[in-house]
């Protein structure tokens, strides 16, 4: 295949390749002489990114760059076009099967997979392939593009810097989201939405302090979905906020009618607001519309928000839920822990509690991770005056065991699962059937029964009626420690506790003397490391392999918190190591070894000492590169297992700094 000058109508001039036209022409040729040819249509991740950051010129000379590239992976009979923007479409003239198309799908993949020199530092670039291998001589060009396209977008959503081969159930998938979508503007107005509100019970006796609304849509020929099957459209669409509206609006009805009820005692009703939401100017005006014309007491509506809500730069969600706590309601941060707001970030916004994602909950009662994790949520909670609630709670011992560690509030199925406002209500009247969990509060507090949190029974077991104790106070004199420290071995089950019927801490003098007696007990615990992820994270190698270099950048700027001070990091000796640092990390995310991504970080670090960074500098920079990673994953919307699988990799990635800190400073 050879470059034509860039005059004529049937090539593209910035890159000498077969325009669309052309290309059209020659599929159409193709398709009506033989069996159809399989079609790769290759997109470039993110190339606006590299418009927006290198500049134009740049992307141009990407481009150039890949079609060159492009050609030295396709055969000599095959045609090669660029479709438009950042689109080619390779036409394997002698390929007719899957193997065949996949092959030649993972040529194109490496060769356009490699780092690119753009302004004078490699680039690392990824594309997304759609392929498609015509079922029969049926299909006509539009239909094989469209399809490829779709396998293309596909491969796109999935992190790209892969292949997707188009499918019959891709299609169908399609054909159903369409079907879906219409059916979804036609649901406001046929009336198809209900609410089921579960109850949030209290953990310090068996009360509710209020009820949840869950939007359920009764599709005519679908039956009962859940909001999973739905919410997510509703918002790309837009409809979320028709649909939010109605949900609060029928939220507020009901906690109206519940309000009045002398029969029914119920403290608060609680709506989710969806990003979309939060993100128009006038949601203050809507609720407060809401609560006016139904009457709903306003301070017994909960409003819930996500911490994505929180982290979104486009609208100002501080003023917004600031406009929002002047009505009156209060405002809970859901499925806390799955995003990456720090508590510290939270701070600087109106929340009065936390709800705990079910996912911490989850585990909590077969070993110690998952409560260190809530213990240290719920102890920076109290620092900030946070409620903290347990979401999906099961099993009566996660009840024990969110309780112990001191939650506020639990739901979950153990409780009751979520029910249709006529159900609900007959349990309000009566009560909910809670006696017969009384175990949860009746129980006596897990460490006295000689389990500790970390999971081992510990060293007595039971506690003998006559043992010899002595206050909190005495006992960290005793040891050399600071009460609070005392409290927070206490409570992960370092030292075993008693409690006296007032609620105090008494620490068993056998204790005292088992500590005292074996000094190693009382030195600092080792770091507990953080599992690493256990699979390729495909989205940080999208987006270091992009942009690795920039965020590194920015990530040793953060440092130097008043932007006047500059150090070895943030100075331009730095930038290649930075760059190389991206490449490497991004790799190693890609090919799923992290111990590679350890070692690409200790050689920067190793860098940076032999150029002064001081240690400080040097961990703040792991933490503030986690950071931005996750912020900008949390900004592409990655599924939820790669954004925890970040989180992992990089508090494991200062962690090993950490640990490598005393040898060398
Ligand atoms: P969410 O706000 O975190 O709601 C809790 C979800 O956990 C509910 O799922 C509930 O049924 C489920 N759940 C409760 N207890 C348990 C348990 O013990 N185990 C397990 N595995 N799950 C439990 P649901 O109703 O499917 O709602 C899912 C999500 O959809 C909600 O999560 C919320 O984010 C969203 N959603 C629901 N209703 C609305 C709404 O009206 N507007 C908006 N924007 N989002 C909504
Ligand atoms: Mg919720
Ligand atoms: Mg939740």
């Amino acid at each position: 295949m050879t470059v034509l000058a860039p005059t004529d109508v049937l090539h593209d001039p910035l890159t000498g390749l077969s325009n669309r036209t052309l290309l059209l022409r020659q599929l159409r040729a193709m398709l009506a002489e033989a069996a159809g040819p399989a079609v790769l249509f290759v997109g470039v991740d993110r190339f606006k990114d590299i418009n927006d950051t290198l500049g134009h010129q740049a992307g141009d000379e990407l481009l150039r760059r890949l079609a060159e590239r492009l050609q030295g992976a396709v055969a000599a009979e095959d045609v090669l076009a660029r479709f438009g923007g950042d689109e080619f479409v390779v036409v394997c003239r002698g390929v007719t099967d899957e193997r065949g198309a996949i092959a030649a799908a993972e040529r194109v993949l490496a060769a356009v997979c490699a780092p690119v020199e753009l302004r004078e530092r490699p680039r690392f670039v990824t594309a997304s392939i759609g392929v498609v291998v015509p079922s029969g001589p049926h299909e006509g060009v539009d239909e094989l593009l469209r399809d490829a396209d779709v396998a293309m977008h596909q491969a796109k959503s999935a992190g790209g810097g892969r292949f997707a081969l188009f499918d019959q159930a891709m299609r169908e998938r399609i054909i159903q989201r369409v079907q879906l979508e219409h059916d979804l503007r036609e649901a406001l107005r046929r009336e198809e939405f209900v609410l089921e509100y579960q109850p949030v019970v209290a953990l310090d006796a068996p009360r509710i302090l209020g009820v949840e609304a869950l939007v359920r849509w009764e599709h005519p020929r679908l039956g009962l979905m859940a909001p999973a099957a739905f919410v997510a459209i509703a918002e790309e669409t837009g409809l979320i906020v028709e649909l939010g509206r109605w949900v609060l609006g029928e939220a507020c009805r009901q906690l109206a009618r519940w309000a009045s009820d002398p029969a029914i005692d119920l403290p608060s009703v609680s709506v989710n607001l969806s990003g979309r939401q939060v993100a128009e100017p006038d949601l203050p005006e809507v609720v407060a519309d809401a609560l006016r014309r139904t009457g709903a007491p306003a301070d017994r509506l909960v409003l819930e928000v996500t911490e994505s809500v929180l982290m979104s730069e486009a609208a100002s969600p501080a003023a917004v839920l600031q406009r929002l706590k002047a009505l009156g309601i209060r405002l809970v941060l859901d499925d806390f822990g799955t995003g990456y707001s720090s508590l510290n970030y939270v701070k600087r916004f109106p929340i009065d509690a936390l709800k705990v994602d079910r996912s911490f909950v989850a585990g909590i009662a077969e070993g110690p991770e998952d409560r260190h994790i809530l213990a240290a949520i719920v102890s920076m909670a109290a620092g900030l005056r946070l409620e903290v609630v347990a979401e999906g709670v099961e099993t009566l011992d996660q009840a024990r065991w969110v309780r112990e560690l001191g939650c506020d509030a639990a739901q979950g199925y153990l409780f009751a699962a979520p029910a249709p406002a006529s159900a609900l209500e007959a349990l309000l009247r009566r009560g909910l059937p809670l006696a017969r969990l009384s175990a949860v509060w009746d129980a006596a507090p897990i460490a006295e029964r000689g389990v500790s949190p970390d999971g081992g029974a510990s060293p007595d077991g039971e506690h003998a009626a006559d043992e010899q104790t002595v206050p909190l106070g005495e006992a960290a004199e005793a040891l050399g420690l600071s009460t609070s420290t005392l409290r927070r071995w206490a409570d992960s089950g370092r030292i075993r506790a008693v409690r006296t019927a007032g609620g105090h801490r008494r620490f068993p003098v056998s204790e005292l003397q088992r500590l005292k007696s074996a000094p190693a007990l009382l030195a600092p615990p080792a770091l507990r490391l953080t599992p690493l992820p256990s699979a390729p994270l495909i989205a940080v190698h999208a987006l270091l392999a992009q942009d690795g270099g920039p965020i590194a950048g920015a990530a040793a700027r953060l440092i130097y918190d008043d932007g006047t001070r500059t150090g070895w990091l943030s100075s331009a000796d730095a930038e290649p190591h930075l760059e190389r640092w991206a490449c490497e990390t991004a790799a190693a995310c890609q090919a799923g070894d992290y111990d590679a991504a350890i070692d690409a970080m200790r050689a920067l670090m190793r860098q940076g000492r032999y150029a002064g960074a001081s240690l400080v500098e040097r961990e703040l920079f792991a933490e503030r590169c986690g950071d931005l990673v996750l912020h900008r994953l949390q900004e592409r919307s990655v599924e939820r297992a790669q954004l925890v699988g970040a989180r992992r990799l990089f508090v494991r990635l200062r962690q090993e700094l950490a640990r490598e800190a005393p040898a060398g400073v």
